[in-house]
């Protein structure tokens, strides 16, 4: 079987977290991580490993800012870091720009516009991107792309299964069921998010996990927090895209958990496993799914809202029209 990855990495909050980088009295660097110094350089040991542990696999490397998405690394290619940095320097320069204009636009523009956070808004666009990488990955070599990959993963299974009472008959039955195992490629996206949520793509993003998880493409995830803030909140969308998808999501739970090699420590001990070999391995226990819905209007979180019976938007208060999709509820 052979393995994909599409790696989602965000680099919305990079201006944010240099600011709040911090060394400590004997000049040791405490975190959080920062894209050049720390996530790249772990990222490429991760991909190395990759390729050593799935000879015949195939990476691909998306990097997404607030406003951009694209791919900078890819099997044969390796990553480019220079396309990195110009996306860095672009974000770095929009984010100046976006704090000589706060707070009086952006406050009345955005929930939760707040110096002290920083949010990811390219996520929802960097993992589709990541589906349709896929699809298009799996189109070249497996006829019938997503949807096949689907019929040929589920045969596979069945063929494994029943292979387990049947025994030495199984082995010479015919040679299809086989072939469909060898046809089989696993795929899955690991998303790395260095803000906070936005939740105004939370539909965008449910919607990506379903259409994943109906594909059989298992979405990791990994939140780097800027900072040990509690206000800093965990990722709601990420533990709910991973929970739908069968992922799994961690965050190191300080800034000095992310730095001096722990970063690669736990992309090669959490996310190297495939997915078919974590039900033998008792993968690391992460973090648990929070369920709770956000107001689409706020960003509060709630036990009980009202739905739109037409996009599914989610609502703290009960409203004549949606505000998301303009219909009368
Ligand atoms: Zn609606």
């Amino acid at each position: 079987m052979s393995q994909t990855i599409t790696i989602v990495l965000d680099l919305a909050a990079e201006a944010h977290r240099a600011r709040l980088s911090t060394v400590d009295s004997k000049g040791r660097f405490k975190g959080p991580a920062l894209i050049h110094l720390h996530v790249i350089p772990s990222l490429k040991v991760f991909l190395n490993a990759f390729e050593a542990a799935n000879p015949s696999s195939y990476w691909s490397l998306i990097c997404c800012t607030n406003t951009k998405v694209e791919t900078v690394g890819r099997t044969g290619e390796g990553i480019d870091l220079d396309a990195i940095m110009r996306m860095l320097d672009d974000r770095v320069k929009k984010a100046e720009v976006e704090e000589d204009a706060a707070p009086t636009t952006l406050a009345s523009s955005e929930p939760k516009a707040n110096p002290n956070i920083s949010i990811s808004k390219g996520i929802s666009a960097g993992v589709t991107t990541a589906v349709c990488r896929i699809n298009s990955y799996l189109n070249k070599n497996l006829p019938g792309g997503l949807a096949n990959r689907k019929r040929k993963h589920e045969t596979a299974l069945s063929a494994s299964a029943s292979g387990a009472d049947d025994g030495f008959t199984n082995l010479h039955k015919n040679s299809d069921e086989a072939k469909s195992q060898n046809n089989v490629i696993e795929s899955r996206i690991l998303v790395i998010q260095t803000g906070e949520d936005w939740m105004p793509h939370y539909n965008n993003l449910m919607n990506c996990a379903f259409a994943a998880k109906s594909a059989g493409v298992c979405v990791d995830a990994l939140q780097l927090f800027c900072s040990s803030d509690k206000n800093e909140e965990r990722s709601s969308m990420l533990s709910q895209l991973t929970h739908i998808t069968g992922g799994l999501f961690m965050r190191p739970p300080t800034p000095a958990g992310q730095v001096h090699g722990a970063l690669t420590q736990i992309l090669l001990t959490v996310y190297l496993v495939n997915k078919s070999s974590r039900n033998v391995l008792s993968p690391v226990v992460v973090e648990t799914v929070e369920f709770k819905g956000r107001c689409y209007e706020t960003g509060n979180k709630i036990d009980i809202g009202f739905v739109c019976n037409l996009c599914l938007s989610v609502f703290e208060r009960k409203l004549d029209t949606c505000l998301t999709c303009g219909s009368k509820v």
